[in-house]
């Protein structure tokens, strides 16, 4: 097919922004396209050459494409011509037209360029890596450019450099797909299912230019391409959520990691993350380990990665994850940031979509099929029946070190790719930091693991309580320190090691070492929360529990002129733990 038909399209599309309008340039294009290349049509448009998460980038640099316009227009001075048409319309691609359209004038045109021509002209571009291999991108583009007019020019610049924005979205695509090839928009519904199990528009065109509405409806998930995901929508309340979704139903932890989508099939591990990219490079423990613990020939499973406190199993929040973000020493941030994997949703099972099980089907199965270890966990879930039950939860959630509680109505499907009310987050909405700094007495420590051995890489932190004269824990600290703080609390604290617990010390958690209760430290916290096991103002809000402080961070600053009786005492907890539950409150109901 002739690129000139997708040029003059292109041209169009980007003369308005209607969507109706949009809608029926695309099903033109369409109607004139065949088969075998309906596909590639597809991805263009959207300035990619394969779906997202193949992971394939088009794109190469202003300084090459400059290169490549002056090797086609055949002149030394090309270079500053284009440079100044350039400045002046702020579009490399038009700034190529317009000087090939001079050149134009006193050349012959070789030969036409097709469509398959100028994809698999930028595919090979985009599979050339490393800077050796400039000379020979310029090659690739300086042909097409030969062969070019100045508008398909101005087009193969665009998607070369990332810059073509028709605005069409995926929706406006199915909408003329449906129509160019059934008929009948309304028919965009049996498109989106097939587009959102697979996330590849490309396929799902293929599929319908050659088999029909038909042959859309057969459409199956494939493994390895990933499902979009379901997405939940807020309750700010217990009582809302009851109101929205009834009496019954599933309460998990909601976990505050990364969501991966893992696709299995023996020892073939790939993952995407919530936005359908493939992170597999980023979890290289995932993929040795988790395919141990599976009991299926292949499986689409959904699962919380989140970052762990090795010596306390505690959750950690969401940007300790983030240093495995890195391309380089990635086993090194493996033994750093420890991880557990924590699996929610079960989408694909030995060669059958699971979708349409509901979700107690659904977490069924998972259990059966992914057994438990100390890495592989079946996120914490319970059914749950009233108000009192959901709080009780939400409670142990927040304790655990999770975010809140995911709500999922019992007997629904997987709806993959949409946002709905089978599935609530209910979050507590909390001010931001606590406001105040707290100065805390150290009284136990954790020895450190990786980077921190040889230190304590973990300190048990408490309160003081005035009237008896005590000190109660209130939280686990292992965020904050640098290097040198760590060593400098050693030197410190080493000397005031304890063979047993000083009886003032009150706590219920276990620590490696006991220390004589000398040093205050200085803390901040993302908020205070309800505690079964902390010691801090126990009783005062709520029977047998006390309170303790959720993502404590050290700040830094280790208070030597402070006596461990001018600590924060549980008193001040108690008015901030009431004060923060205020803002809450009032935020609720505005
Ligand atoms: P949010 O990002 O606040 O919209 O919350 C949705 C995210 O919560 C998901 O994308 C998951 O990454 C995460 N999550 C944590 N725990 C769960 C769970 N039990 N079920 C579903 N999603 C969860």
């Amino acid at each position: 097919m002739e690129f000139s038909i997708l040029a003059d399209s292109f041209n169009k599309m980007e003369s308005t922004r209607k969507r109706l309008e949009l809608t029926q340039y695309l099903v033109e294009l369409f109607e004139k396209t065949p088969q075998d290349v309906i596909a590639k049509i597809v991805y263009l448009l959207q300035g990619k050459l394969r779906p997202d998460f193949e992971g394939v980038e088009l794109g190469v640099a202003e300084r090459l494409a400059i290169g490549a316009i002056a090797k086609s227009a055949g002149t030394d001075e090309a270079i500053k011509k284009i440079e100044n048409e350039y400045k002046k319309c702020g579009d490399l691609g038009h700034a190529a037209s317009i000087i090939l359209e001079q050149k134009e004038q006193t050349t012959f045109m070789v030969q036409d360029i097709t469509i398959e021509r100028v994809y698999d002209t930028l595919f090979t571009i985009a599979e050339l890596e490393g800077m050796k291999t400039q000379n020979r991108k310029m090659v690739y583009i300086a042909g097409l450019l030969n062969d070019a007019s100045p508008v398909e020019a101005k087009f193969i610049l665009k998607l070369l450099l990332g810059t073509l924005r028709l605005g069409v979205a995926e929706n406006t695509v199915m909408d003329a797909l449906a129509i160019a090839f059934s008929g009948d928009k309304e028919n965009r519904k049996i498109l989106q299912y097939a587009y959102n199990v697979s996330s590849d528009l490309g396929k799902v065109a293929e599929t319908i230019a050659s088999k029909g509405i038909d042959g859309i409806k057969e459409f199956e998930i494939i493994l390895f391409n990933p499902i979009r995901p379901m997405l939940a929508d807020r309750v700010k309340s217990e009582k809302e959520a009851i109101e929205k979704i009834g009496n019954e139903f599933a309460a998990e932890y909601k976990l505050d990691g990364e969501r991966v989508q893992l696709h299995i099939e023996g020892n073939k591990v790939v993952l995407f993350s919530r936005s359908l990219e493939n992170i597999s490079s980023y979890y290289p423990d995932i993929i040795e380990k988790i395919p141990k613990t599976i009991h299926a020939d292949n499986v689409i499973l959904e699962a919380e990665a989140v970052a762990i406190n090795e010596n306390t199993g505690e959750f950690l929040p969401f940007q300790e994850l983030m240093h495995r973000r890195r391309k380089y020493k990635i086993e090194k941030a493996v033994t750093q940031y420890p991880i557990t994997v924590n699996f929610f949703d079960i989408l694909y099972c030995n060669g059958k979509s699971c979708l349409e099980l509901n979700y107690k089907e659904r977490r069924e199965k998972l259990e059966k099929v992914v057994s438990e270890d100390d890495y592989a966990k079946h996120i914490p879930m319970t059914i749950v029946k009233n108000e009192n039950d959901i709080e009780e939860f939400f409670e142990n959630s927040i304790n655990a070190g999770s975010e809140g509680l995911m709500l999922k109505i019992l007997d629904k499907p997987y709806r993959a790719g949409s946002r709905g009310s089978h599935w609530l987050k209910l979050k507590r909405e909390y001010q931001n930091e606590l406001g105040d700094s707290l100065d805390l007495v150290v009284i136990g420590g954790y020895f450190g693991k990786g980077r921190r051995t040889g230190n304590y890489g973990t300190l048990l932190l408490a309160t003081y309580e005035e009237d008896e004269d005590t000190f109660t824990s209130i939280c686990k600290v292992g965020t904050g320190f640098s290097d040198e703080s760590l060593d400098q609390l050693y030197q410190i604290l080493h000397p005031k090691v304890t063979i047993k617990k000083n009886p003032r010390i009150d706590s219920e958690m276990e620590a490696d070492v006991w220390f004589e209760p000398e040093l205050v430290i200085e803390i901040v916290a993302s908020d205070i929360t309800l505690s079964p096991i902390h010691q801090a103002a126990k009783n005062k809000i709520r029977k047998d529990t006390g309170l303790a402080l959720r993502f404590p961070k050290f700040t830094g600053k280790i208070r030597m002129e402070k006596a461990v009786e001018d600590a924060s005492t549980n008193e001040e907890v108690i008015t901030l733990f009431k004060g923060q539950n205020k803002i809450a409150h009032d935020k609720n109901l505005m």
